[in-house]
């Protein structure tokens, strides 16, 4: 059996965020995945957003790790390249309770560190956001508000880690471990392992996980969070800024977000629900979305609707709402665990991937820098994004870069072909949209499916009734296709 320093239990954005700063040090490090892919948990189905912080409780773990986390991004994206933008936002009170909110979030806000708050008039929200009601007395700006592709961000980081030495095995369930002598023995659905320390990182089944360490004490449930994704924003009618709404009378808030490829994104609700694969939307949900979006932006086009989606958040069930935090902690000796990370667990990712491996290190875990570690990675900008230069020498490597695949996104054969030879690459039709954005746009793939179907076949050599669109059983194509 081979012998890990670490393994890491779960590739969401904690996990592959957590992986990657390891990835510094020498160390054998390996990643343990149930899911085909990185991302396939909580991190797969969020808003996008970079929380500034005047959310969470004032200096509460949330609260700080969010803030602090926010700003690290800044160099996080330059070195791995993933477009991000600190659009700011706007917190929008329509009612003397919803000001009295507002006054509340700021007071948070400069608690847990957040920059450059303020709140201004409704005439002036309006001048930075004429689309928003007239109805709007007051918002809360907060210009360190920013977006992102949970999609590009996780793939980066996972990548940068693997680059640098860390292993990644996916398709592969944890089930249970034990303690032998100074290692720890982790028994998967396909075989055993052995670390000397454990990070769990399994989202919703960070608890169990840690039950087998530790006595039981913290209860995570489902809370589900359903979306509108809008077409690409026209020039006329474009949202900068992400626009959250106090709540009146506990009507149930959404955001309103620009996304960083150019769609408009309402969303999530906030619904417990019976298990973590309720992630389906419902009629009651989407109108409630749709009714808080037409309260805030009344010219809002819901015939630009082009899909709907649900993420699941691991909530913390068994502690009040008021002292609720995420929880970072040694579970056992060599064992950390991060549990309860939900909103704005993206944002604060970086900042508790640090404090992970600080607890490792006062468990004994030994970091001596590598000289080698590499923290930049190239441009994954897509074909048709890149400049004529790039794209005349692409041309000249590869003439597939010239077949348009994805019309809506923009995406070439080339493009495809390039990330099935890159690290952690694509498995199945979902993996490939998450990395190019193929069946993301206004047709949702009603185009480009057969095509991408045809050379996933041809370049995996299985017939096209293999090729899966997320996990074991999903095949699009059933029996013979006529040619
Ligand atoms: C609707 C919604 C909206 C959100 N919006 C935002 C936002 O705008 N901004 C923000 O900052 N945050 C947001 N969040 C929160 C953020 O997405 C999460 O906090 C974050 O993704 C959690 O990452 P994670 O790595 O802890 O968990 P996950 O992403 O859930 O990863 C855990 C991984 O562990 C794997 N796993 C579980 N059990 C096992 C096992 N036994 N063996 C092997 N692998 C296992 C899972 O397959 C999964 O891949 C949102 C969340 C939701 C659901």
């Amino acid at each position: 059996m081979e012998n890990y320093d670490v393994i890491i239990i779960g590739a969401g954005i904690l996990g592959t965020m957590t992986a990657r700063e390891l990835s510094r040090y020498n160390l054998k490090v390996l990643v343990i995945e149930r899911a085909y892919d990185v991302g396939e948990g909580a991190t797969k189905a969020n808003s996008g957003v970079l929380y500034a912080g005047f959310h969470p409780r004032s200096r509460s773990l949330k609260g700080i790790s969010c803030v602090q986390g926010n700003a690290l991004y800044s160099d996080i994206c330059k070195d791995l390249q993933v477009p991000m933008s600190y659009v700011g936002s706007l917190f929008v009170a329509f009612h003397q309770e919803g000001i009295e909110t507002l006054k509340e979030k700021m007071k948070k806000g400069i608690n847990n560190g957040a920059v450059g708050l303020e709140i201004i008039s409704g005439e002036n929200a309006r001048k930075m956001e004429p689309a928003l009601s007239s109805k709007i007395l007051q918002a809360l700006y907060a210009p360190t508000t920013g977006i992102i592709s949970p999609f590009q961000l996780i793939l980066a980081v996972a990548k940068s880690a693997n680059l640098n030495g860390i292993e990644f095995l996916f398709q592969t369930n944890v089930i249970g471990l034990k303690k032998e002598n100074k290692s720890y023995i982790v028994h998967t659905d396909t075989g055993e392992f052995s670390a000397d320390y454990i990070v769990n990182t399994a989202g919703e089944q960070a608890a169990p996980i840690e039950s087998l360490v530790r006595p039981a004490d913290l209860i995570i449930k489902p809370r589900r969070g359903q979306y509108y994704v809008f077409d690409k924003q026209p020039k006329g009618y474009k949202i900068n800024h992400v626009i959250y709404q106090a709540q009146e009378n506990n009507e149930g808030g959404t955001l309103i977000a620009p996304t960083i490829d150019g769609n408009l994104l309402v969303g999530p609700t906030s619904e417990n629900v019976r298990s973590f694969n309720c992630n389906e939307t419902t009629k009651s949900g989407l109108s409630h979305v749709e009714a808080v979006a037409k309260k805030v932006l009344p010219d809002i086009d819901m015939g630009r609707v082009i899909t709907s989606f649900a993420g699941v958040r691991a909530n913390i069930k068994n502690v009040a709402k008021e002292e609720k935090d995420f929880v970072v902690r040694i579970s056992a000796p060599h064992f950390v665990s991060a549990l309860g990370i939900k909103n704005p667990g993206m944002t604060a990712a970086p900042y508790l991937a640090d404090k992970m491996i600080n607890l490792l290190k006062q468990e004994g875990l030994s970091l001596i820098k590598k000289d080698n570690f590499v923290s930049k990675l190239p441009s994954n900008k897509p074909f048709l994004e890149r400049s004529q230069k790039e794209q005349i020498e692409l041309f000249k490597q590869n003439p597939a870069y010239g077949n348009i695949v994805c019309r809506c996104e923009k995406i070439t054969e080339g493009d495809i072909l390039r990330v099935l030879n890159e690290p952690l690459p694509p498995k199945s039709l979902n993996g490939l949209k998450k990395r190019l954005r193929t069946g993301m746009g206004r047709c949702q793939g009603a185009f480009c499916t057969p095509n991408i179907i045809e050379i996933l076949s041809r370049e995996w050599h299985v017939s096209p009734d293999k090729i899966l669109k997320s996990t074991k059983g999903s095949q699009f194509v059933k029996g013979q296709v006529r040619k």
